[in-house]
C-alpha cells in the first residue's frame, strides 16, 4: 500500500528530475553581483508534511541566499512588535509594479504599497530597528530565523551583503525618499544596513521549509506544538503572501500554483499549503519579473499532483 508519504516523496523526486533536466532556466540576478556567481542549474525542493515528513530531492543542503523571502520573517517580527500599527507605515494592497520601483511612492506619500515589494520592506525593518542598534536588530531576525528552522547554523552571507551595500542604489534611493515622507525613523544607512544584511541570509531548502511551518499550521510548530503567533496572523500573513509575495507576477503565481508563496532574486520561493505542508525550491535563474523560472513551474506541478491548491475542493 502506498501512504501519502510515499506518494509525495516520488511526486517530488520526479518533479527535481524534470526540473534538473530543463534547458530554458531563466537568467541568474546579477544586479547583485555576488548572487551572478550561482550555478543556473542549480536545483532543490523539500516539502515538510504536517506529520513532520519531509521529502526532499535535488540540491536540499546547499545555502542560497533568501534574498527577498527573509522579508515574511521580518513582517512577522514587526508585526509582533508593534501589532496592527504596522499598518499606518505600510499597505497590504499588491502593487502591479516591479519589485524596486519608485513611482508608486510619489503618488502614495512615501507609504509603500506592500511589506514584500522593496520599499515596504525596508519600511518593516525600520519598525524592527526602532530602539536597537543595528546589530541587534539583525541579531534578533537572524535568532528568529533559527529558532523557525530549529537549526543553529544558519548565517549571514557578508560577502552578498557588502555586495549589495556597494551596488543598491535603488534601494538607497527608495529609503531616502521615504524618509523625506517622514516614513523612515532610523538613519536611513542603518535601516539599510539591516535590510541588506537580512536578505543576505544563506540558508538550504530544508531550513527555509522547516522555517516556514508555522504559517501552514495555524501559527504553531506542527512537531512541537509551539505557538509562533495566533492563528489569526498565520492566516493574514498567508493572504499577504498570496496577493504580494510575487511582485507583479503575484496573480500569475497564484493561478497556476495556487499557494501563499514569497520569492526572492536569490532563486528561492517558500510556499505554504495550509494544514498540509511547507516547501521550499529553489532554483537560481528568474523569469522577467525576477521570480525563479523553474521553482515556479515545480511548484505549479507539484499542488497539481497533491491537489494543494487552496482554490480546490
Ligand atoms: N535584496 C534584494 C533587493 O533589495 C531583494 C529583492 C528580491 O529578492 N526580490 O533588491
Amino acid at each position: 500500500m502506498t501512504t501519502d508519504a510515499d506518494k509525495l516523496d516520488s511526486v517530488v523526486a520526479a518533479i527535481a528530475a524534470e526540473m534538473t533536466a530543463r534547458s530554458e532556466r531563466g537568467t541568474v540576478a546579477d544586479y547583485i553581483p555576488e548572487l551572478a556567481r550561482v550555478d543556473a542549474n542549480s536545483f532543490g525542493l523539500v516539502v515538510v508534511g504536517a506529520d513532520g515528513h519531509v521529502a526532499a530531492a535535488g540540491d536540499t543542503d546547499v545555502p542560497f541566499s533568501v534574498q527577498s523571502v527573509s522579508k515574511v520573517f521580518t513582517l512577522t517580527l514587526a508585526l509582533g512588535l508593534v501589532g496592527d500599527r504596522l499598518w499606518q507605515r505600510v499597505g497590504r494592497e499588491p502593487s502591479g509594479s516591479p519589485f524596486n520601483s519608485i513611482v508608486q511612492l510619489e503618488r502614495e506619500r512615501g507609504i509603500p504599497r506592500n511589506p514584500f515589494i522593496n520599499a515596504g520592506a525596508i519600511a518593516v525593518t525600520d519598525v524592527i530597528l526602532s530602539g536597537h542598534k543595528p546589530r541587534e536588530a539583525l541579531g534578533e531576525i537572524v535568532r528568529f530565523m533559527r529558532f523557525l528552522a530549529d537549526d543553529s547554523s544558519i548565517v549571514i552571507d557578508d560577502a552578498v551583503a557588502a555586495s549589495e551595500q556597494r551596488t543598491g542604489f535603488r534601494n538607497i534611493a527608495l529609503a531616502n525618499y521615504m524618509k523625506s515622507f517622514g516614513v523612515l525613523e532610523n538613519p536611513v544607512n542603518y535601516t539599510l544596513g539591516v535590510y541588506f544584511h537580512h536578505c543576505a541570509i544563506a540558508m538550504t531548502c530544508r531550513q527555509l521549509a522547516m522555517a516556514g511551518r508555522f504559517l501552514a499550521h495555524d501559527g504553531k510548530n506542527p512537531t512541537t506544538g509551539l505557538s509562533v503567533v495566533s492563528p489569526e496572523r498565520a492566516r493574514r500573513i498567508n493572504a499577504v503572501m498570496l496577493t504580494c509575495g510575487h511582485y507583479d507576477g503575484s496573480g500569475e503565481f497564484a493561478y497556476r500554483v495556487g499557494l501563499p508563496g514569497k520569492s526572492g532574486v536569490g532563486g528561492g520561493i517558500m510556499a505554504i499549503a495550509p494544514g498540509k505542508a511547507s516547501i521550499a525550491v529553489w532554483s537560481p535563474g528568474l523569469d522577467t519579473q525576477g521570480n525563479p523560472l523553474v521553482g515556479q513551474i515545480a511548484l505549479e506541478i507539484l499542488t497539481k499532483c497533491m491537489g494543494w491548491s487552496i482554490f480546490a475542493a
